[in-house]
């Protein structure tokens, strides 16, 4: 019996564990110089001016919507396919998540869509970039100008994209990453937010540590001071210099990483795609993706039950997993906001066909042949 190929394995190497040692042998444990350092090549990398260190995704989505200024009785435009996270940061603030139906090909979030949902008190737009691919970020960008509304990227997939040419971290107002231990750069828990804008960036660092004027983690240095200013009502959203660690030793590889995701990913559409009753992930031309996801989907009117596919996988040693149950469908956003019987007839006939399969730069060329193997046999065996 082979051994199972779970559905996601972190890729730590020897660089990753002396990056951390070295910190642990600094003395320096919580956010310091690697943080700083980390933030500085994680902004060159994404071709953003300012790059502001946290603990998580979510909580850079949410000091993002703070710095914007939203609040109670606003409204925050987020697709249907995504992770609570991105829907949870709006309530935290007392205003509603506007969710919309996304495209088919993609799952990205609908401009269309998006347009029509505008109204008065729209505070923000925040797409999600699925999987890894771009949204289509000029419609985008069109709509959220003519509504004079800053675009807020959930690029917690997306590390490294790029759409026409533009790598995700340079195009929207702020673009929050997440370094969460299955993500494509991983530092357990942790996550990044970006911008140009200095003013934004400045108050998310205050916020992040307490409302702490800025620099306040210097002031168990020599050069810091014991004197500091509480500015405002913040929080504990500070990235540590072990994570920081990691985070600069897995963006030395980044590029590497990358580009083994996209070799699996080829070798899974070479194959998926000469299957009548499988759908492989369409990447748009003008665009590159992480390769974060390889969402496969059965086809339309297939037989075969996703459900019992991942049975069937997990029982020959397969992990898989699904992106995403649309939040519509959670009980929170459809009893406590309402969406019960709302219509999102594009996420639901994805979620009901899709399985993300097993995708990571450590998988070896065997473990994909095997993976290939099972799904067609049991495709084959259902047809
Ligand atoms: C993982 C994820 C997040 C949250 O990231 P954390 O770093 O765990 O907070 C947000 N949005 C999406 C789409 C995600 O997949």
């Amino acid at each position: 019996v082979s051994e199972p190929i779970p559905f996601h394995r972190p890729y730590i190497t020897e660089d990753e564990i002396a990056e951390v040692v070295d910190s642990l042998r600094s003395g320096w444990l919580t956010m310091g110089p690697k943080t700083v350092r980390f933030e500085g090549e994680f902004a060159a990398a994404v071709g953003a001016p300012h790059a502001v260190a946290v603990n998580s995704c979510t909580a850079a989505l949410h000091l993002a919507l703070v710095v914007l200024g939203v609040g109670r009785g606003d409204e925050v435009i987020i697709p249907d396919m995504t992770f609570t996270a991105t829907g949870e940061v709006v309530c935290y603030l007392g205003a509603r998540p506007v969710i919309v139906d996304v495209q088919p090909d993609t799952a990205n979030i609908d401009p269309g869509l998006v347009a029509a949902a505008i109204t008065p008190r729209t505070r923000a737009i925040v797409p999600v970039h699925f999987g890894g691919q771009p949204c289509d970020m000029d419609e985008l960008r069109e709509i959220a100008g003519r509504a004079g509304v800053p675009l807020i990227e959930d690029a917690a997939h997306s590390l490294p994209a790029s759409y026409r040419g533009n790598p995700v971290g340079s195009i929207g107002d702020i673009t929050c990453f997440s370094f969460y231990a299955t993500k494509t750069l991983a530092t357990g828990e942790g996550g990044m937010a970006v911008t140009a804008n200095p003013d934004w960036a400045a108050r998310m660092r205050t916020l992040r540590l307490h409302g702490i004027s800025r620099d306040a983690w210097k002031r168990y240095t020599a050069e810091g001071s014991w004197y500091y200013e509480v500015e405002e009502a913040g929080y504990k959203y500070n990235m540590t210099d072990l994570q920081a660690s990691l985070g600069l030793a897995q963006l030395r590889k980044l590029d590497w990483m990358n580009r083994r995701r996209a070799e699996i990913a080829a070798r899974y559409t070479a194959a998926f795609s000469l299957m009548d009753p499988l759908r492989v992930p369409g990447v748009r031309d003008d665009r590159r993706t992480s390769w974060h996801l390889y969402p496969l989907r059965l086809a339309p009117g297939v037989r075969l039950d996703r459900g019992a596919l991942i049975d069937e996988l997990g029982r020959r040693g397969i992990g898989t997993s699904v992106h995403f149950i649309p939040l519509h469908r959670h009980p929170f956003y459809a009893d406590g906001l309402g969406y019960r019987d709302a219509s999102f007839p594009v996420a639901d006939d994805l979620y009901a066909r899709s399985l993300s399969l097993p995708i990571y730069p450590g998988m070896t060329d065997g473990e994909v042949d095997r993976v290939i193997a099972e799904v067609t046999d049991i495709v084959r065996g259902a047809a």
